[in-house]
């Protein structure tokens, strides 16, 4: 905590006065001194998140959660350019710990992940900070039932707290989107990959494959500069609002959506001596805890030693994990091993993250989560 990290964990805390689930307490050093102030949890192993090294009212949160909204929109306003998709406020990075907005063009979502945040008072100086900052023309609750679970709330439905419409078509990097609130994965869009997919057009070329496409967020990318875009995924669902996306986007190449497992469809590619000038890889998180990071490494150095095989001379990989719990040098580690075992020469043409609309806080690494490599064989 002294180095800056908001999080303590309840095994630390060695005394407490009694506060009720998600109520505003003060902390105190073991000698009495103001530490600041926190959200409470009765449930998580995290009992307090901190919102600021003072003294905090509970009549002075909502000034300070409006003031914190602002703020985090306008480093948006800065930062995004070419979209009108992407993270609003992004939890403990925007020094708001269990409360995430994203913009889909007029539609907004919302999330309210922990007991303090899911309080009406905080709830509705949300919403009505984004009603007076953006105008949207609706705002959708997003839930996550087993946070929920987690958190000892009661459950809850999605549910619409502003407006009608809970589908929309967005725009990032000149590219059109559907966006359905009520379906979809996470809050629904990749929008961390935003600056990655714009990185991925620079260097594509010729045939290219994105392995773990979801609704086409590389391959719509891909499509700008190469001749042949085949991209896999194994939901037959994700693949249909993919190729929604494509009709929104009309011109060549017509992009190949296949459903298939992506493992067995590598393993088949490299046996068939398939090659590729331009190869991504971004699939779902290996690792959801520790102790799955082990397992997780070997299915990232799995797929990418296979796409490493199929690379054309000059051609370019990119790679990505989400896995918070896998850090960037175990993931530079399993490539490495890859590129060992595949007896390919590689150069790392760009190390990359996610986009600044998804900060990283210097003292807080598990807001650092994707990793993204750019390599040429
Ligand atoms: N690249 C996407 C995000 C990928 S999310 C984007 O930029 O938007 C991970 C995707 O992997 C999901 O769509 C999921 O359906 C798919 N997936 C998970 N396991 C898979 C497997 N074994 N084979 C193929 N696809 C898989």
């Amino acid at each position: 905590m002294r180095q800056g990290h908001p999080w303590v964990y309840r095994s630390d805390v060695l005394h407490l006065d009694d506060p009720g689930p998600g109520s505003l307490v003060s902390v105190g050093d073991e000698r009495g001194n103001l530490v600041g102030t926190a959200f409470y949890s009765s449930s998580s192993q995290i009992a307090l998140r901190m919102i600021s090294t003072r003294a905090v009212s509970p009549e002075q949160l909502s000034e300070l959660v409006r003031d914190r909204v602002r703020r985090a929109i306008a480093i948006r306003q800065s930062f995004v350019h070419d979209s009108n998709a992407f993270r609003l406020v992004f939890s403990e990075a925007d020094q708001l710990p269990g409360i995430i907005a994203d913009r889909y063009n007029d539609l907004l979502t919302v999330q309210f992940l922990t007991q303090a945040t899911d309080q009406p008072a905080v709830r509705q100086t949300l919403v009505d900070t984004l009603l007076t900052e953006i105008h949207p023309a609706s705002i959708v609750e997003r839930v996550d039932h087993r946070i929920r679970e987690l958190e000892d709330l009661p459950p809850r439905e999605m549910q619409v707290l502003h407006g009608e419409r809970t589908s929309t078509i967005f725009t990032m990097n000149g590219i059109r989107f559907q966006y359905a609130a009520y379906a979809g994965q996470k809050t629904g869009a990749f929008l961390d990959q935003r600056e990655n997919y714009k990185a991925a057009a620079k260097y594509a070329s010729g045939e290219a494959l994105d392995v773990f496409t979801y609704h086409g967020g590389f391959a719509l990318h891909l499509a700008k500069k190469c001749v042949r875009v085949t991209a896999v995924d194994s939901s037959r669902s994700a693949l249909e609002t993919a190729e929604a996306n494509e009709k929104l986007n009309p011109g060549a190449p017509e992009i190949e959506w296949m459903e298939a497992n992506a493992f067995d469809l590598l393993k088949d590619y490299a046996a068939a001596t398939r090659q590729f000038d331009t190869i991504v890889l971004d699939p779902p998180a290996f690792a959801k805890s520790k102790k799955e990071v082990p397992g997780a490494l070997r299915g990232y150095k799995e797929i990418n030693l296979r796409a490493m095989r199929m690379l054309r001379p000059g051609g370019i990989l990119i790679t990505c994990t989400c896995s918070h719990h896998v850090s960037e040098e175990e993931f530079v580690n399993a490539l490495r091993s890859a590129a060992a075992d595949s007896r390919r020469t590689l150069r790392i043409l760009e190390k990359r993250g996610q986009a600044q609309d998804h900060p990283v806080l210097l003292t807080v690494p598990e807001t650092s989560y994707l990793k993204c490599l750019i390599l040429q064989a």
